[in-house]
């Protein structure tokens, strides 16, 4: 990834243009506080590390996810580094050889699992190995169909279901699905703290419906329901809160001048003024968007790393600049 260019234009356009960016999340951030109320809440013998159960996740949302539910009990490894998209991302060597010491790999059905998980699973045969999207309805990805003409961009890829919307961690309500599933993974794993999981999993789903309750309190009222993203992470997110998401990529990448110049149109004529675009991903139309329309470009991250904390932000970002589209 060309970082010093993008870093180039994030902090060179706002100020051309006068606005200020939001960064999703901080890599700063720590897991810290993600167990404060997990830690030994049964009585059974004093756990330690060498009892821990290893679990590797491939990104970093499910981290938080697996924390929740595990507690002390386990540790957790993510493939997909800060910084980095799963639609892009292969797995380092070392990576697959430090495989050889996790219980269980949890998948999320990110594309590189598709094409890695044999790869993955040969690196350690004992290794449990689980989909925690197994059981949700995957939506299709969506493409801005604006125009259609023949510009080269390859949009049907060889399989139909490699057009599925992978990121179903951003919708509280499928999270919920992938907790009950990690929860079942780790007492299929871990049997005798089946007790302290059911109460981990217990509370994450009620930090959940709390997370929920929230986000439709920032979404409510807003006439204004359609925004415009570089990259469409939020297909869940938007049919959950009955948003409207406008994707600038056209099958995973930069749409051709005409399909710029229709966006651009669109924008203007439902009077928006923010453009979304993400950390992981440079996204030069975005910026031209923005430009066009004198608006702004926002960041907003599907990866943080401190999941709830993240998404209520978004909720929070995407509140502000709807209202504004409206002015
Ligand atoms: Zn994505």
């Amino acid at each position: 990834m060309k970082l010093s260019h993008k870093w180039l234009s994030m902090t060179i356009l706002p100020l051309i243009l006068g606005i200020s960016s939001i960064i999703g999340c901080s890599s700063t951030d720590t897991t810290d506080t993600i167990n404060s109320e997990t830690s030994n809440s049964n009585n059974q013998e004093e756990t330690n590390d060498q009892d821990q159960l290893d679990i590797t996740v491939s990104i970093i949302p499910q981290k938080y996810f697996v924390k929740k539910i595990g507690g002390d009990r386990v540790d957790v490894n993510v493939m997909v580094e800060p910084g980095v998209t799963p639609h892009t991302y292969e797995p380092k060597p070392q990576q697959l050889q430090a495989l050889s010491e996790a219980e269980a790999y949890i998948a999320t059905g990110v594309p590189f699992e598709k094409v890695w998980m044999d790869r993955i699973s040969q690196a350690n045969p004992e290794m449990l190995t689980v989909d925690s999207s197994e059981g949700i309805e995957k939506l299709t990805m969506v493409d801005h169909d604006h125009g259609h003409d023949d510009h080269g961009h390859d949009h049907n890829h060889n399989e139909e279901e490699s057009n599925l919307d992978p990121h179903v961690w951003l919708s509280p309500r499928l999270v919920k699905i992938q907790a009950q599933k990690i929860y079942e993974t780790l007492v299929e794993l871990d049997p005798k703290y089946q007790e302290t999981y059911q109460t981990n999993l217990d509370n994450f789903l009620q930090e959940i419906d709390e997370l929920d309750n929230k986000i439709r309190n920032n979404l409510a009222n807003l006439e204004q329901r359609k925004f415009i993203v570089f990259h469409p992470a939020w297909g869940y997110f938007a049919e959950e809160y009955n948003l409207t998401q406008v994707p600038v990529e056209v099958g995973g990448q930069e749409p051709s001048a005409a399909e710029l110049s229709n966006l651009i149109k669109e924008a203007k004529t439902e009077n928006i003024k923010v453009i979304f675009a993400q950390p992981e991903l440079s996204s030069q139309s975005a910026e031209t968007i923005a430009k066009e329309i004198n608006g702004e470009v926002l960041l907003i991250s599907p990866l943080g790393q401190d999941w709830s904390d993240n998404l209520l932000e978004v909720s929070q970002t995407f509140a502000k600049a709807l209202k504004e589209d409206n002015n």
